[in-house]
């Protein structure tokens, strides 16, 4: 295995002097060098193939001993050196103070097809940045990541990817639900892939130490090798990267909305400065359409990050950047500008985007209306989004509206007169919106199949995944990395994942109550 080794992050950006992993506040440093943890039973228990050829890693080569070594961190490949990223964030809305990767140890850059990837390992060992925790991950929340972040790149939304799922042989304790009873659990590993892993957070962290030399400095690297269509650094390109950085936000968030994602922890550590999903923790899965839920026990109360309250915080962390930004423009105006107009952009996107979901492309007045009004429709009673969305594909007229969406509900006996009135009402004026529209009815279904997948990673098809890898079956994380490479297909062999979540699942850990602990 002969990988093509590019670095530019330590190279270019400056290293903390000391090389031990204490905890501690590190400082004038953008980044500490660090070492895995050799493990006691390394196993690789997935690949995704199609990432190893991105970088230029063929099958063969991802059986290999070496491969995985280097991916358990059991091996430094040559003339390498891993390191941790030193960042800070926004966590539930106040100032947290230092964080960074704590159990996050990247390996290398590697060049392929005109591309460079950052290789990092999840769960590999302590850092200086581990604060009170052990720099580890276990197997449920590694499974979640690996095929979500999969997952997620199928469906076309941006992400950062998943180069291998591994155990590691090591028992780690925690306790999921924070009431006091830990237990032990496999230990895993991922090797996430990006074009890069910044966040707020990296810059956030010098803006607030007051430490502009390496603010500027890791402004300037990111414009150079992420942002180079906009030019040298300048005040002016500093605001231009500031104004890229918020649409591609504003793009992904969009993408959630139109998938049903819901992130769970959109604190400022967990943003990626490319617009990446990034960090998969207690995410979820909408089952029901619910501008309310979120995945999420440790945001039970307040709800900051559930679903419909995304595009809210993707605002909030902007400003937060501008914030920490602030210092090296030395200009409020265009930076309030930007965050207007992302306003703006977003209630026009989100219209768009939901109007394609339903099939309309062309402009009417009253579209706006029409989204709302089926919004609350959607939330009379428990119905479910994947279902809803793609079925609505084969309307044809207001008649047999119900009948074609019957299926999403999770309890008929809820489905009152006035529910059916109010459905029927809005089949009455989508099937005349429709006549607007020039394109043929199977012209549109193809289109609308094309935004509403009708697989994804529900809550308890991962935990599935997750009780039989627990048992050293690995056959059900197959199945569904298989399934969710194809998302928008019919796949009739496969028709038994395009249900609704079962009723075991309504209420299990896991399923519906995820918490931080990882
Ligand atoms: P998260 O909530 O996963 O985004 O993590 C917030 C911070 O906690 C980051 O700085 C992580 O690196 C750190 N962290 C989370 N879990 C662990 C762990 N098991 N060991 C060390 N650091 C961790
Ligand atoms: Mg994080």
């Amino acid at each position: 295995m002969k990988l093509n080794i590019k670095n530019s992050f330590t190279t270019e950006n400056l290293a903390d002097s000391i090389l031990d992993t204490t905890r501690r506040q590190v400082t004038e440093a953008v980044f500490s060098f660090v070492t895995p943890k050799k493990t006691k039973a390394p196993k690789v228990v997935h690949v995704s193939q199609e990432m190893a050829a991105d970088l230029g890693i063929d099958e063969k080569e991802t059986e290999s001993e070496l491969f995985k070594n280097i991916f358990t961190g059991n091996e430094v490949y040559p003339n390498t050196t891993p390191f941790a990223m030193c960042y800070g964030g926004h966590q539930f809305g106040h100032w947290a103070g230092q964080l960074g990767d704590g159990r996050a140890i990247n390996l290398f850059e590697i060049e392929h097809q005109n591309k460079n990837w950052k290789v990092q390992l999840k769960g590999a060992g302590e850092t200086p940045y581990s604060r009170t925790a052990d720099g580890l991950a276990v197997l449920r929340s590694s499974v979640r990541e690996y095929l979500c972040s999969e997952a997620m790149f199928h469906l076309g939304v941006p992400t950062t990817r998943a180069l291998s799922l591994s155990i590691s042989g090591d028992e780690v304790l925690r306790d999921v639900l924070y009431d006091g009873n830990p237990a032990y659990e496999k230990g895993a590993i991922v090797t996430r892939i990006s074009p890069s892993f910044l966040r707020f957070g990296n810059f956030e962290i010098f803006s607030v130490r007051k430490d502009i030399k390496n603010l500027k400095r890791l402004v300037d690297y990111a414009l150079k090798h992420h942002f180079s269509h906009l030019g040298a650094p300048s005040k002016e390109n500093y605001i231009h990267f500031f104004k890229a950085i918020s649409e591609r936000t504003l793009e992904m968030i969009i993408h959630w909305q139109r998938v049903g994602f819901v992130h769970g922890v959109m604190n400022t550590d967990n943003m990626s400065i490319l617009g990446l999903t990034i960090d998969f923790g207690p995410y979820g899965w909408l089952e029901g359409f619910d501008f309310g839920w979120t995945p999420n026990t440790t945001d039970r109360e307040h709800k900051r990050y559930r679903f419909g309250n995304q595009s809210n915080i993707g605002l909030w962390n902007l400003y937060q950047l501008a914030n920490a930004l602030y210092p090296i423009i030395e200009e409020a105006a265009p930076l309030e500008a930007i965050l207007e107009q992302h306003k703006v952009d977003f209630e026009q996107q989100y219209l768009q985007m939901m109007k394609s979901k339903i099939g309309l492309f062309s402009e009417e007045d009253n579209d706006l209306e029409l989204i709302q009004s089926l919004e609350d429709n959607l939330q009379l009673v428990e119905t479910d989004m994947t279902l809803f969305f793609r079925n609505l594909s084969r309307f044809t007229d207001e008649k047999s509206g119900l009948k074609l969406i019957e299926e999403s509900f999770y309890n008929l006996e809820a489905i009152t007169k006035e529910v059916k009135d109010k459905w029927a009402f809005w089949f009455l004026n989508y099937e005349v919106r429709l006549q607007q529209e020039s394109t043929l009815s199977s012209e549109r279904e193809e289109k609308m199949n094309a935004v509403n997948p009708k697989y994804v990673l529900r809550n308890y098809m991962s935990q599935m995944a997750i009780d039989e890898a627990d048992k050293g079956n690995y056959t059900l994380i197959d199945e569904l990395f298989e399934l969710l490479k194809r998302p928008y297909d019919a796949q009739p062999e496969n028709e038994k994942w395009f249900a609704k979540r079962p009723e075991w699942a309504r209420n299990k850990v896991g399923c519906s109550m995820l918490s931080c602990s990882s």
